[in-house]
């Protein structure tokens, strides 16, 4: 499932092609992906200018001149494509296509339908039920140790459960909430309001560190992805403990274990982690 750092990486790797550019129309193939796609969808983005293209959480968000904001979410399989002046025929999971004026066509592929197409004025994106209660972004500077202890204080959910809590910090998902708590030493099971300030500091920053290792990491993917293959960044081979359960800790050499919370696997070394 495409994180955080997949979605920076494909909004960066838009930018330079969508900013300033007009967008001819859109072409919807189907009228809902995991949820409807509005019924003037096509008729009020085309002709508009896009001013920006930008991240928050895990939505991707190209604003247009009219005041509207597409909003895509890439759900579990969701990828965004650019797709040179040649278009192939579209396939059953190429369900939307974004025409630009004198540019690429990007197209919306999904086969397993749990992305979003959706369309909101910008002044509706406060307010919005997706938006309005996230927390800080965790690459903005807003986001610190003080910050993260102000939204854990007094929480009994285990850490891990605190961390993918969008309310208290926005974006993260499995794979880099693993990665971030190995890379500081604490523990996915522990009580959220027990850790203290000096570990707060380097969760803090091995949040940061991790997801921008993997957005450095997904750089030259990016280049790829919008050039040619279509594929989306993926960071598996910088993966210290997701994935890994029986395989040997890269620190300690103690078997990674796995065990699942709320729902999800968690990977964690018992010997490194506290
Ligand atoms: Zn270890």
């Amino acid at each position: 499932m495409p994180e955080l750092p997949e979605v920076e990486t494909v909004v960066r790797g838009l930018k330079p092609h969508l900013e300033g550019r007009v967008l001819a129309g859109a072409t919807l193939r189907r009228d809902a992906i995991r949820s409807p796609i509005p019924r003037d969808f096509a008729k009020r983005v085309a002709g508009q200018r896009i001013l920006s293209v930008e991240r928050r959480a895990k939505y991707v968000w190209i604003r247009l001149e009219s005041g509207d904001v597409v909003i895509v979410h890439l759900g579990m399989s969701g990828r965004l494509v650019l797709l040179p002046a040649h278009i192939p025929n579209a396939g059953p999971h190429d369900h939307v296509d974004f025409t630009l004026k004198d540019g690429p066509t990007i197209r919306f592929t999904d086969p397993r339908r749990f992305g979003v197409i959706d369309l909101l004025r910008d002044g509706e994106l406060g307010q919005d039920r997706r938006f309005k209660d996230l927390g800080p972004e965790p690459l903005d500077a807003a986001f610190d140790a003080a910050a993260l202890a102000a939204a854990l204080a007094g929480s009994k959910a285990p850490l891990k459960a605190a961390l993918l809590d969008q309310r208290n910090v926005a974006g993260l998902g499995n794979i880099y909430v693993c990665e971030a708590l190995f890379r500081c030493g604490l523990s996915p099971k522990r009580k959220a309001g027990t850790v203290k300030r000096d570990k707060m500091e380097a969760l803090c920053a091995s949040i940061k560190e991790t997801l921008s290792d993997a957005i450095k990491a997904g750089g030259s993917s990016a280049r790829d992805y919008v050039q040619a293959s279509g594929e989306l960044g993926w960071f598996q081979h910088r993966w210290r403990v997701y994935d890994r359960e029986g395989v040997e800790c890269v620190s300690c050499a103690t078997k990674v274990k796995r065990i699942v919370q709320s729902g999800r696997s968690t990977f964690y070394c018992p010997i490194c982690q506290r």
